[in-house]
């Protein structure tokens, strides 16, 4: 059944929806998304991709197509209108199109953002089998952009970084920069050790996740050590455990390390707890 999906004040059929080829999205990547889950047809952590979205249209001087309110109620319709119960609310705001191929930004009161909306339907993805055996990865270099804390759409590099992990036989990669993980290709990344949490610093090298600060407050609320450093893939072969967070994965137990298993090889008592409080707490705060 065809999705219905929203394009610049519309809701229409996805067969229906459009979007100029001179779009600033399209031809420059000139675009921020974010991706909020559903789940039970609640909407996790809204507010907080909410504001992650608003520091990145500041950051790159891109005008808010509308309030957050606005956006907040579309997201709600477009849950409404697909029926979803578990899945995604995908969103992209571009610098729209100036009917023309340009490098200069275009001005925002004559060429409005344009912004576009559709959902992903995931039935039961809270209960991911992967979670049960963990995930494999491989480390790659990290030579995306200097501004990976702004969430923009050029993901051409962690696509080839999911190709090249999938060549290998292996779920998903790790990035690295200067010796040290910077974060998965979708995802933040974290190791165990001795009971300690420990997972990169925020700067512009890596993407805020709004699971990684739910994550990391819920673990120094249940009186969990937490350290913000970098560490090694060398030190992450020998931690105990490893895992991941994103908004559509929550928390994933990660258990191979370019070959090497982590700890057991085996799903780690930390990143199982977490999972359950994240999900316990989000779909109680959910909206
Ligand atoms: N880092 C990168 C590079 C990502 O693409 C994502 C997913 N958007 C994350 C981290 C996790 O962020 P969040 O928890 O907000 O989904």
């Amino acid at each position: 059944m065809s999705r219905t999906v929203y394009v610049n004040g519309d809701y229409l059929p996805e067969e229906e929806a459009k979007i100029s080829i001179f779009d600033r999205g399209f031809l420059m990547a000139d675009g921020v998304y974010e991706v909020t889950s559903v789940l039970g047809g609640k909407l996790i952590d809204f507010d907080g991709h909410a504001k992650r979205l608003e520091r990145s249209l500041k950051e790159l001087d891109m005008a808010a197509p509308v309030t957050m309110d606005e956006l907040l109620a579309i997201h709600r319709e477009l849950v409404a209108k697909n029926a979803i119960v578990d899945g995604a609310v995908y969103l992209q705001v571009t610098r729209g199109s100036a009917g023309d191929r340009d490098f200069a930004f275009p001005d925002p009161e004559k060429v409005p953002s344009s912004l576009v909306l559709f959902t992903q339907s995931k039935p039961g993805m809270a209960y991911d089998p992967k979670v049960q055996k963990g995930i494999s990865v491989i480390s790659i270099d990290d030579i995306r952009w200097g501004r990976r804390d702004i969430k923009t759409v050029q993901l051409l590099y962690p696509s080839m970084g999911k190709m090249m992990a999938k060549a290998a036989g292996a779920d998903d990669a790790w990035m690295v920069e200067d010796g040290m993980v910077t974060e998965g290709t979708s995802n933040n990344a974290y190791i165990v050790k001795g009971g300690k949490i420990i997972t990169r610093a925020l700067s512009n090298d890596i993407l805020h996740g709004i699971t990684r600060a739910a994550v990391l407050r819920f673990a120094r609320e249940a009186q969990m050590e937490v350290e913000e450093r970098s560490f090694s893939i060398d030190e992450a072969k020998d931690a105990d455990e490893a895992f991941i967070t994103s908004a559509s994965t929550f928390v994933m137990p990660v258990v191979k390390i370019d070959g090497a298993a982590v700890g057991e090889g085996k799903p780690g008592r930390v990143a199982l707890r977490l999972r359950e409080i994240y999900l316990d707490e989000s779909c109680k705060a959910g909206i």
